[in-house]
């Protein structure tokens, strides 16, 4: 297979990288990325057959492995992190799993946000728990915490910025200088941003994580993940362990990531437009107590959410106004059952914008107290941002919101 030869500009800029990067073309000179359906791969004879299993990667073998719509996946969104190297899974969760099965190992301590997706936590706090791997959860928008909280076994510290659904941002460049002092190996969960809108390793993160199910699919249709840093650190810690676990990505749902990474930029710069422009009309509606968006010059960490992102992102939160948690979630769900246009689903990065009640549904196995200590009350509505037309969305907001 030959790199197709459009593509050798010196540096192209993202959306070229987005729709051309890591293609790979067979000797049917196929134009669009072909989708190798295959479990294996044959061999010439004996001997190469001997000479690709003991060359580790050279050539394929057998796709657990390896396979050549799956590493083009992987080298586009290596171009787009501007990362040395990736590896994709079947999911985000296996991304966090796989990485941490190759970083950690018993009596490792390691330190996460506490604003992380329900599934991390559990992961952390109850998997990982099991085989003598501790965690300490820490606000993520507070570095000094952060470096409180390390100890002599820290090995990894661990977040998300923006976060959901109050969208915190948590400073890279601060956290890398306590993952420095520390020794351990700072990971961002990019889910939120993409990279169209955030590259963390250029902020000084050593590893970058994806639920490729959201922005990087965008339509969602496929489960996927990926594990992206120095080639090195992907080579030695992680490509091990997924060889011999198995979490791999399956060669279609990688064909389906890959065309979804082709539209990945002009999606989020349209998606977070109407977030913004929903976020200043929420702003401003009488209904409306808070509004939570990266975007807005009222958010807390506003300027260093745009030094980090080239955008506020596609998720808005908000408390509507009420009094007491009886009334707050009724007024709440009012929003949501008026709505006949948003999705009333908890996935997000969809074209199709989505709408959610956290306390009771993404965050209602948290107990009410560390609820209300995250400030996730009854009051609260998370939105994804898709690309319907904002005066629709607008309408079908207004609905229950009176
Ligand atoms: C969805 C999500 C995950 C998990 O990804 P899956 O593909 O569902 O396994 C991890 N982190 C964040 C921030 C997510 O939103």
């Amino acid at each position: 297979m030959d790199e197709p030869s459009d593509c050798a500009a010196p540096v192209p800029g993202f959306d070229t990288l987005a729709v051309r990067a890591g293609g790979l073309r067979s000797n049917f000179a196929e134009h669009s990325e072909a989708l190798f359906l295959t479990s294996s791969f044959v061999f010439e004879n004996a001997a190469q057959a001997a000479h690709r299993f003991a060359a580790n990667g050279e050539g394929y073998v057998y796709s657990r492995f390896s396979n050549p719509t799956v590493a083009m996946f992987q080298n586009r969104l290596a171009a787009l992190e501007g990362a040395e190297a990736c590896l994709a899974t079947a999911s985000g969760m296996s991304a966090i799993f796989s990485c941490c099965m190759g970083v950690l190992r018993a009596g490792d301590h390691l330190v996460s946000s506490q604003s992380i997706f329900g599934a991390t936590v559990q992961l952390f706090a109850v998997v990982l728990a099991r085989f003598g791997i501790t965690t300490t959860f820490v606000p993520s928008d507070d570095p000094a915490a952060w470096a409180r909280a390390v100890q002599p076994n820290t090995r990894m510290l661990y977040v998300e910025t923006p976060s959901n659904p109050l969208t915190e941002i948590a400073d890279i460049a601060a956290l890398k200088v306590v993952a420095r002092a520390a020794g351990a190996v700072l990971v961002v969960d990019n889910c939120f941003c993409s990279p169209a809108l955030q590259q963390p390793l250029r902020l000084g993160a050593d590893v970058v994580i994806h639920s490729a199910t959201k922005y990087l699919d965008g339509q969602g249709r496929v489960l996927g993940g990926a594990i992206l840093g120095g080639k090195t650190f992907i080579q030695d810690q992680i490509a091990p362990v997924l060889r011999t676990a198995g979490p791999s990505l399956s060669p279609f749902n990688a064909w389906v990531l890959l065309k979804g990474l082709e539209t990945l930029g002009i999606r989020m710069e349209r998606q977070c437009a109407n977030a913004l422009v929903l976020a200043r009309w929420l702003s401003a509606h009488p209904a409306i107590e808070r509004v939570f968006h990266p975007g807005l010059e009222s958010h807390p960490q506003h300027a260093l959410a745009m030094a980090q992102q080239s955008s506020g992102g596609a998720i808005v939160s908000f408390n509507v106004r009420g009094l007491g948690d009886v009334e707050l979630r009724e007024r709440a769900w009012r929003v949501v059952d008026g709505c006949r246009i948003l999705s009333i689903t908890a996935n997000l990065g969809d074209t199709k914008t989505t709408i959610t009640h956290p306390a009771t549904t993404t965050h209602a196995r948290v107990s009410p107290e560390a609820r209300a200590a995250a400030g996730i009350g009854e009051g609260l509505l998370r939105i994804a941002v898709g690309l319907e037309n904002v005066a629709d969305l607008r309408a079908d907001l207004t609905r229950g919101l009176g």
